[in-house]
């Protein structure tokens, strides 16, 4: 190191405390990046890469992006998942000795960006952090910088429990414990989102007593707190600054609200496609017609958490219910809220010193808009939307406070002066007087000079290097009285030149402009301090405003596709009245949607085993009872015309095979790990939802299996239960078992047509058309004729001789079928066991070994 200059040396130890970050270091107008971080950077950004000398022989690798665009390339790099430290000069130039001082003013990191560039308006950017290892319980904190959001809870120590809950908040950014993230790690590659994971020890916990205060502490599980003091410790540590926008800690159990396991989230398409990814297509973009960010960002959180407890869903209905039938009010809300900024970020902006002018006016505005909000909430006749507003903080005064200072248009900057009103500081207006002045006495010297000279083209300028000067083009040079003025500038086409009375004029102005500059800065940090002191109640506000916008949503969607209120009880059945698949319905064109009823009730039957060929609807059906449910128990109405909707504690999904793929598993490991899951954590409230159960194996194997389970929730879950099949074989599973029924996808045959009329039939499909696929899809004739052949035979023979020996004889994995066999006796012999737990692990893993 000694050999290096002075400054590099500087860059040097404070890179020590950066060695995970891009090191942004600021010199002069420029950030500038050195040795291995300017090699990537400049790969990263497509930035040049230079040299500069550093005190050795050899140059020192260097890139650099200038100071007033920085942003862009933070967030680009942000973007990709990487931190970047802002070292900052943090003394004057002209007062430095030797070399300035600089130090880490800011990481920035994915999980903590502040900047409106990189943060999407709609959703959270959620950082989370785990702690609690080898604990009873895990410990998780997510928070939401930009927003001042903190949530917190613990689950049971394992995996699945952890990754279900992480994957609520989809962060951007985890810290956690080391052996947490260790193990977290190859599956949140695997989710295929750009997660940037820090590994801390949590940090002492007295220090969190000043942010939230020892009330809020004080009930705080070991393991929570934990992941508290872990996360604000990390904050502390990147943001070096005091968040006085996070103080609330909102702790959760996650068995109060539904449990949507990460597949059965993605696979019902809650929030995003499966396919892309995109939230068009998805349950969410088809319910948001919020009109502010917050208000979509809460609608996805009650996506994301349904509830279970009948009162908390009756009152969300019934301010949807009254906004779906007052459109004129519903209409009034809507028309006040567009015109509401996203208070919650406004908020962190400020909290964060971040707001400009803009920023202030953006809150002023919309807290114009609350009394009416308040009014037309008061008034509508719903005792929920009275409720929300009774008693409301409007935040008045914090509107008055910004009027008083902040002009109507302020510019962008705050250090340039033009954003504090006149009449608010007398000293600030004295000046804007001499400046004006000025500027007054200015206008006079031209109009003199011109007479005086007789140049009607001479003209006062400005420029900052030389000042104000008097401009005389070439041409009118001679018109000029020789000493008149002193000569200050030549250019090509005219001289400029100065007067001593001139520059004593400039000097005036420019010392009260920069005396106002500052002053009206110092006016601004004023007012910005003084919002900050009240920043809890106006996230109180914005919490109600979200709401208020989630009900308009949700009523105005109800009201437009026809959703009817569904009547949620405390009981067991699940009745759906001509229902319709939301999302698939509302990207129908032309033909109509197919209704659908669903009935699983205790008394008659709480499964259903849908057969029916490929194409018939099977899997919208399922969805959609899936869907209504999760639509009701978020305080929605839902597509049908009638609906009796239970508390379901789980929903339960295991559907197509899209993106099944996971770490390199098989699809059938995938699904029986899956299905082993459900066995454990399904009870008599959860409603399962199975697609093509057994698929994936052998079709002896996968038949034992799919009838095993099917019997097991039937006897041991007793949950209310979808399971498609194209098995048709397990049709006689009806006469058995008493909760279970036959229904089918009704199909019409004409000739050697068949057309799907998506309607659900009782009873079992008589064949799956597959081999009538076969030859829809051009197969050739011998074959089709030579697979109808066999099926014939197929279906000839007698049960066990299907299974077994029979089939062998005609497919050449004669080995590969009796092996088979072999494991669906041992699942017989297990299932005789009785026992809950043991069956169904313990027999599929001894299925799955046979593979
Ligand atoms: P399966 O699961 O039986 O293979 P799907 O549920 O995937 O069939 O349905 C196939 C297609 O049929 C869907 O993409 C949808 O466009 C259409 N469809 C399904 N159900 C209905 C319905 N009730 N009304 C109208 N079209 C439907």
């Amino acid at each position: 190191m000694a050999g290096y200059t002075p400054m590099i040396q500087q860059y040097l130890s404070v890179k020590e405390q950066a060695k995970d970050a891009f090191l942004f270091f600021r010199l002069g107008d420029f950030y500038e990046m050195f040795f291995e971080d300017a090699v990537a950077a400049a790969r990263e950004l497509e930035i040049t890469l230079t040299g500069r000398d550093g005190g050795m022989a050899e140059k020192i690798p260097m890139c650099g992006v200038p100071y007033h665009s920085a942003d862009n390339y933070i967030a680009r790099l942000v973007e990709k998942g990487y931190k970047v430290a802002i070292c900052e000069q943090v003394e004057d130039p002209s007062a430095a000795k030797g070399v300035v001082r600089r130090e880490i003013v800011r990481v920035i990191t994915p999980g903590t960006v502040m900047e409106s560039k990189s943060l999407a308006d709609k959703s959270n950017n959620f950082i989370v952090s785990v702690a609690g290892y080898g604990a009873r319980f895990y410990g998780i904190a997510a928070c939401d910088l930009s927003t001042g959001e903190l949530y917190v809870t613990s689950v049971v120590p394992t995996l699945e429990a952890l990754l279900d809950e992480i994957n609520v908040y989809e962060p951007s950014e985890m810290v956690g414990e080391a052996p947490l993230l260790a193990e977290l790690q190859p599956l949140v590659a695997a989710a295929g989102r750009p997660v940037l994971l820090t590994p801390r020890e949590p940090a002492p916990a007295d220090k969190l007593a000043g942010q939230f205060g020892h009330e809020q502490l004080a009930g705080l599980a070991a393991e929570r707190l934990a992941a508290v003091s872990l996360l604000t410790g990390y904050l502390d540590e990147t943001q070096k600054r005091s968040l006085h926008h996070v103080r609330t800690v909102r702790t959760y159990e996650t068995n109060q609200y539904m449990v949507l396991d990460n597949y059965t989230r993605r696979n019902l398409e809650l929030t995003e496609t499966v396919r892309d990814r995109s939230k068009k297509g998805s349950l969410l973009s088809l319910l948001d017609r919020t009109q502010t960010s917050m208000g979509a960002r809460l609608l996805r959180r009650w996506i994301d958490k349904p509830l279970l407890n009948a009162a908390a869903i009756e009152a969300r209905l019934e301010a949807v219910d009254t906004l779906y039938r007052n459109l004129i009010l519903r209409e009034d809300i809507r028309t006040e809220l567009k015109e509401i900024y996203d208070l919650e970020r406004l908020v962190g902006r400020v909290a964060f010193g971040s707001a400009n002018g803009r920023d202030m006016n953006a809150l002023k505005n919309s807290l114009l808009r609350v009394p009416q909000l308040a009014a037309l909430s008061a008034s509508s006749g719903s005792a929920t939307l009275a409720a929300l507003v009774r008693g409301l903080d409007t935040c008045a005064d914090i509107a008055e406070a910004i009027d008083a200072v902040i002009v109507d248009e302020p510019p962008v900057s705050v250090r340039e002066g033009g954003l504090i009103r006149g009449g608010c500081d007398p000293y600030l207006d004295q000046l804007r007087e001499a400046s004006t002045n000025g500027k007054r006495w200015l206008a006079e010297l031209e109009r003199q000079e011109r007479e005086a000279t007789g140049i009607k083209s001479l003209k006062i300028g400005y420029n900052k290097v030389f000042g104000y000067y008097l401009e005389v083009t070439k041409a009118n040079l001679p018109m000029l009285p020789e000493g008149r003025y002193e000569r200050k500038q030549t250019l090509a086409s005219a001289e400029r030149f100065v007067t001593p009375e001139l520059k004593e004029k400039e000097r005036l102005i420019l010392e009260a402009e920069e005396k106002m500059v500052d002053l009206e800065y110092e006016k601004f940090l004023e007012l910005r301090d003084h919002v900050a002191l009240h920043l809890s109640r106006l996230q109180k506000l914005a919490e109600t405003i979200a709401a208020l916008d989630v009900y308009q949503s949700l009523a105005l969607v109800s009201a437009e596709r026809r959703y009817a209120k569904p009547s949620i009880t405390e009981g067991y059945n699940l009745k759906i009245e001509e229902g319709r698949h939301p999302v698939v319905e509302s990207v129908m064109e032309g033909a109509p949607f197919i209704t659908n009823s669903a009935s699983l009730t205790q008394e008659d039957h709480s499964m259903l085993l849908i057969t029916g060929p490929n194409m018939a609807g099977k899997s919208t059906y399922m969805r959609q009872v899936a869907l209504i449910v999760i639509m009701a128990q978020i305080g929605c109405f839902v597509p049908a015309k009638g609906a009796e909707v239970p508390l379901v504690d789980r929903i339960f999904t295991r559907i197509g095979a899209a993106d099944d793929l996971i770490g390199g598993q098989s699809t059938f490991m995938v699904e029986m790990k899956d299905i082993q899951i459900m066995t454990e954590k399904a009870t008599r409230d959860s409603l399962v939802i199975i697609d093509e159960l057994g698929r994936g194996t052998s079709t002896s194997e996968g038949m034992a299996i799919a009838q095993a389970v099917i019997e097991f929730v039937h006897h041991h879950i007793g949950c209310k239960a979808l399971v498609s099949t194209h098995f048709h074989e397990l049709s006689h599973l009806e006469e058995s078992l008493p909760s279970l029924a036959n229904a089918c996808m009704a199909v019409e045959e004409s000739g050697d047509h068949v057309t799907f009329l998506r309607k659900l039939i009782p009873g079992a499909a008589s064949t799956s058309y597959g081999i009538y696929c076969a030859r829809l899809a051009g197969l050739p004739e011998s074959v089709i004729g030579r697979a109808y052949e066999l099926l014939d035979g197929l279906e000839q023979q007698p049960e066990e001789k299907r299974t077994g020996a029979g089939f062998a004889l005609k497919q050449p994995e004669a080995v590969e079928t009796v092996r088979e066999t072999a494991a669906a006796a041992d699942l017989r012999g297990a299932e005789a066991n009785e026992s809950r737990t043991a069956m169904p692990a313990e027999a599929l893993r001894e299925a799955a070994a046979g593979l």
